[in-house]
């Protein structure tokens, strides 16, 4: 898939489990189970499902490799692996690994927000100390998110681990995004404040298509319709004002809703259905288009 100057990848880096409870909101579990089943403990199963934008070289030596938010990471002990139902079987090395590329050849780095499984894989152990886990990349996520992280609330401070981002900062390399932002004639910012606050989407397109990476405001395919929102959000009806914003422009323009949690979706179209949404057509890979 191309996207004015890039190629598009989806890179998979990984699986973990939470409460299907938290993770349906008011939805009663005889309607969520039948998308997302559960497992023995409640837990549904969301993948850590990411874009990488690698720049056609035109000629020139080096090509921008943009990573979008950079999951779990392998910084976990045995106590969160067994409540997260973390799978480290596959990781954010092997899959870039299987596009022919390495941690060093990524170039930006961008985070849609600071919470553990979008950050998480953003920095590594060596030798006891933290180090960017991308040596060469420039990291971006918007200054009212950081802000937030840094002095998050009693309710929702468990989602933010300074480990994560902190040394990201101290080293340098964490760079500010002010508000809605264009990174370049293909990449956009769109800050959202339902889940939590200086979320933001990240919109790629050229005069023929444009995918939207929703990040946490439709973690899966089944939080279309519009009651569908987590229990984790901050701000739920925010949250429901900025889906019906998106998703009518999606309606709208033909947008493609790109998945970073669902199990087996990447991405889709969605439709008009009463008064709300549902999914049109959708896709495991880039393949099936
Ligand atoms: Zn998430």
């Amino acid at each position: 898939m191309k996207i004015g100057k890039y190629k598009l990848n989806i890179i998979e880096s990984g699986s973990f489990g939470l409460d299907g409870g938290a993770m349906f909101g008011i939805i009663p579990k005889v309607l969520w189970q039948k998308t997302n089943p559960p497992d023995e403990a409640n837990r549904v199963k969301l993948s850590t499902r990411h874009l990488l934008l690698v720049e056609d070289a035109r000629g020139k030596s080096k090509s921008k490799k943009i990573l979008i938010d950079t999951g779990m990471g392998n910084k976990w002990d045995d106590k969160a692996r067994n409540i997260y139902a973390i799978d480290e079987s596959s990781s954010m090395n092997s899959a870039l690994a299987q596009k022919g590329l390495r941690a060093e050849d990524i170039t930006d780095v961008i985070l849609t927000h600071l919470h553990f499984d979008h950050t998480g894989g953003s920095l590594i152990k060596k030798d006891g100390k933290l180090e960017p886990a991308f040596p060469n990349a420039n990291y971006f996520v918007q200054k009212q998110n950081f802000d937030w992280a840094r002095n998050s609330s009693d309710r929702d401070k468990g989602s933010y681990i300074k480990e994560n981002f902190i040394p990201l900062f101290e080293e340098g390399v964490l760079n500010f995004i002010i508000g809605n932002a264009k990174f370049d004639d293909e990449i956009e910012f769109i800050v959202i404040n339902g889940h939590t606050f200086g979320q933001q989407m990240v919109k790629i397109s050229d005069s023929v298509n444009t995918f939207l990476f929703c990040a946490d405001l439709i973690p899966f395919y089944s939080h279309i319709p519009l009651p569908y929102i987590m229990g984790y959000d901050l701000q739920p009806l925010v949250t429901l004002q900025e889906k019906k914003k998106y998703l009518k422009m999606a309606v709208d323009t033909n947008w493609k809703l790109f998945f970073g949690h669902d199990p087996e979706i990447a991405f889709a179209t969605v439709k008009k259905f009463g008064e709300g949404y549902i999914v049109d057509e959708f896709y495991r890979s880039f393949e099936e288009i």
